[in-house]
């Protein structure tokens, strides 16, 4: 028999989360029993065509919008997608404004664009991640069809001043989209307070499955859909509904919103424990991104004189999962976009781990990392050729 597998210590809950046992429980009779199709007539399918307006409603709730402005999509990146190609084909203009540090799902959705003869302004951020408004200002133009700024990044959890972009964009009447997949249950969003025309959500950043998202579509806001063919969702997203996950997603919204302040007051502090020990027994251990102004979950850590990579196997030999600042692209370890951006060297973008926590983090697996932690860092620096360790 082979030995138990022990729990992961799982700290990368930016790139996804564990789908929470409530969320699990609500999704099961949809997977079994009522399979109903919800577009059909009968009883059995009227029982998925509730479930789905219900779910339809607890997001809403979430985000603060009307239910009837929510369309269910495949995830995050569809949903993004969705809202530039949309603002495309209802403006017929040629310039989007967007930032340098968005996550690819919009990244290398503009660099196609580009490529069929869009024009695109990539604004740049400050050295602490953040984005100044007045560049979004600046960068609209008649041609701009739509600004797209993310709420919060994915490698940083650096928050962007959405509420102030979305009044600029109205003023100018340009559209406004924002991406904020990692945002719902760590900051409230207020679609009354922020004024976005467009947001994505994706439901595994939220305890919910992979493979669902949400487009919000600001009432009275002109719409292309993406997928055409059946009239689901209003006719704004083709395709017959993922009932099952929709449910869960549902729940999941529900669970988020009960979560926030444990979010923001013991995710928070077991985040900064984590990082203000790593500083303090690890010398050489430099924070990316805006201290204050950035999700209470989120730490992106730079090490002097060590490769991510070596640390992320490291970590992981000891049953510790975290991810990397850096994109692998085609064999080549390309350093993050975002974190070059910010203005990190190359080496140093390529010695950033991002540790990402959730409401079910506990203590006693922060004091396991914290043991963890300065021994592999010195093990792997004592490895490192002399003449290959940068000067402190
Ligand atoms: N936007 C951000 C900021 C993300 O972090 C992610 C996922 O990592 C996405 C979009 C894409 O979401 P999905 O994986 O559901 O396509």
């Amino acid at each position: 028999m082979s030995a138990p597998v022990p729990r992961t210590v799982y700290l990368d809950n930016n790139a996804t989360t564990a789908v929470a046992p409530e969320v699990f429980e609500a999704m099961v009779p949809f997977l079994t029993e009522h399979y109903g199709n919800p577009s059909s007539s009968y009883d059995l399918a009227k029982h998925s065509g509730a479930a789905v307006t219900q779910a339809r409603e607890r997001i809403a709730a979430l985000i603060h919008c009307d239910p009837r402005e929510i369309v269910f999509t495949s995830c995050g990146t569809e949903s993004d997608n969705t809202a530039i190609w949309s603002a495309l084909r209802t403006t017929g203009k040629k310039h989007i404004v967007t930032t340098q540090v968005e996550h690819s799902a919009i990244h290398h959705f503009g660099e196609a664009l580009e490529h069929q003869g869009y024009s695109i302004t990539w604004l740049p951020v400050r050295n602490d991640g953040t984005l100044d408004p007045a560049e979004v200002a600046d960068a609209i133009h008649d041609d701009t069809a739509i600004v797209s700024a993310m709420w919060a990044n994915n490698e940083t959890g650096v928050l962007f001043p959405v509420e102030e972009i979305a009044s600029i964009c109205k003023k100018k009447g340009v559209l406004f989209h924002t991406d904020a997949v990692q945002v719902p249950g760590k900051v409230p969003i207020d679609l009354q307070k922020v004024g976005a025309d467009f947001l994505a959500l994706s439901g595994h950043k939220l305890h919910a499955p992979k493979g669902i998202g949400v487009l919000y579509i600001r009432q009275g806001t002109k719409y292309a859909p993406f997928l055409i063919g059946g009239s689901q969702e209003r006719e704004r997203r083709a395709g017959t509904e993922n009932v099952p996950y929709i449910v869960g997603l549902g729940r999941a919204a529900e669970l988020a919103a009960e979560n926030l302040i444990d979010e923001q007051t013991l995710t928070r502090a077991r985040r900064d424990r984590l990082e203000n020990e790593l500083a303090r027994l690890i010398p050489g251990t430099h924070l990316n991104g805006h201290r204050t102004e950035r999700l209470p979950n989120t730490s992106s850590l730079w090490f002097e004189g060590v490769e991510a990579e070596a640390i992320l196997i490291g970590l992981n030999r000891h049953g510790i999962a975290a991810s990397s600042g850096s994109a692998c692209t085609t064999g080549s370890l390309a350093p993050s976009h975002v974190l070059t951006a910010m203005g990190l060297s190359p080496a140093q973008a390529r010695s950033t781990i991002r540790l990402s926590l959730s409401h079910l983090t506990t203590d006693a697996e922060i004091d396991y990392a914290l043991g963890v932690f300065p021994a592999l860092i010195a093990e792997l620096r004592a490895a490192m050729p002399k003449s290959l360790s940068p000067a402190r």
